[in-house]
């Protein structure tokens, strides 16, 4: 799954990171966000006010970061980056808060995932500009409150629902990234082959597009490894040809579905007559984590119309075992 899966190693970070947007004017696709963040910025701008905080959510690689350094970026202001992971305790975040300068803009991937305490001490933050620093235990146990530098929390999220709602409801403006339509990916695809300098067809970054899963780090990901197939076993151009053969060595298939999307259909329809079946027994059939199944393969497949998740569980719909080339048994959900 190292192909389209969007987590990441140091060289597809470095990779990635050139061919980031650094403006909103830069940042194709998702137009509604795209407007409605560039009017809170340019409010605040007006009012020479740091920005409201911004909630990010959606799945993997639709551009969550990017547009944290983008609002940074616009705003003339420094960025700080962490995750929920790595705040385990309140006083990992007291002391980013505080190292804060008036601005900045602070930006904490999966957010979802931050301790109890440490969620609490954003609450005060986020809203008074100030943390209170506990000092010694027990009943003898005092509050310090501090105050720290106004700031703008960019949060990100796979999924909104995910934060409990006093969290939710202390960001000013919230966002829902949705997958790209095939034309912004067309697009997308396009600049980055001109910044890597890859010779390419239309027809060539058309079929790129139409395989990314709706998500522009697989669309420019797999426009490195067409172009790695032009360079070794073609003339070096990027043409319809050269990427449908690339991306089929690859095993992404002609609508962009890969290894672990047609595994966890395959699963549904050969192992559990096409459900429904539970999230947890089926990540362990295709033998991954229930948050990648629920996570990454799942958003794209529920939108596309491969999968219902139920409150028995999930199901594959006829058009999932249409692709697999599968006839349903008779009686068979969905
Ligand atoms: P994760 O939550 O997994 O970190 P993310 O949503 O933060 O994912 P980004 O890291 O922002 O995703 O984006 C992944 C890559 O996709 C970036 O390197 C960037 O080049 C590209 N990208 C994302 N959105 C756009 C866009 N709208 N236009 C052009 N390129 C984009």
């Amino acid at each position: 799954r190292d192909l389209v899966d969007p987590e990441q190693d140091p060289d597809e970070r470095a990779a990635e990171s050139a061919l980031r947007p650094t403006s909103l004017a830069d940042f194709d696709g998702q137009p509604r966000v795209r407007d409605q963040l560039g009017l809170v910025l340019e409010a605040a701008r007006h009012r020479d006010h740091v920005p409201d905080h911004v909630l990010l959510s959606g799945p993997p690689g639709l551009g969550k970061t990017t547009l944290a350094m983008i609002i940074a970026a616009e705003m003339n202001a420094p960025l700080r980056v962490s995750s929920g992971p790595a705040i385990q305790h309140a006083g990992d975040l007291a002391a980013i808060l505080s190292g804060l300068v008036e601005g900045e803009v602070f930006f904490l991937d999966e957010i979802h995932r931050m301790s109890r305490p440490a969620e609490e001490m954003l609450y005060l933050a986020m809203e008074d500009f100030r943390v209170d620093v506990v000092v010694g235990k027990g009943p003898g146990a005092t509050a310090i409150p501090l105050e720290i530098p106004r700031f703008t929390l960019v949060g990100a999220t796979t999924r909104a629902g995910l934060l409990p709602g006093p969290l939710r409801d202390r960001f000013g403006f919230t966002a829902q990234l949705d997958f790209y339509d095939t034309d912004a990916l067309e697009r997308i695809v396009a600049r980055s082959a001109a910044l890597i300098g890859a010779e390419a067809e239309p027809e060539g970054l058309a079929e790129i597009a139409r395989r990314s899963r709706g998500t522009p780090r697989i669309a420019n990901r797999l426009l490195r490894r067409v172009r790695d197939y032009a360079q070794v076993r073609a003339d070096g151009v990027l043409t319809a040809a050269v990427a449908r053969s690339a991306l089929d060595l690859y095993e992404v298939d002609e609508i962009g579905l890969d290894r672990l999307d047609r595994g966890v259909l395959e699963a549904i329809c050969r192992r559990f007559g096409g459900g429904p079946v539970g999230l947890s027994t089926l990540a362990i059939s295709v033998g991954e984590e229930t948050e990648t199944v629920e996570e990454v393969a799942e958003p794209f497949l529920v939108r596309e119309g491969f999968l219902m998740r139920t409150p028995r569980g999930r199901v594959a719909t006829p058009l999932a075992w249409q692709h697999l080339g599968l006839t349903p048994p008779a009686g068979a959900p969905g």
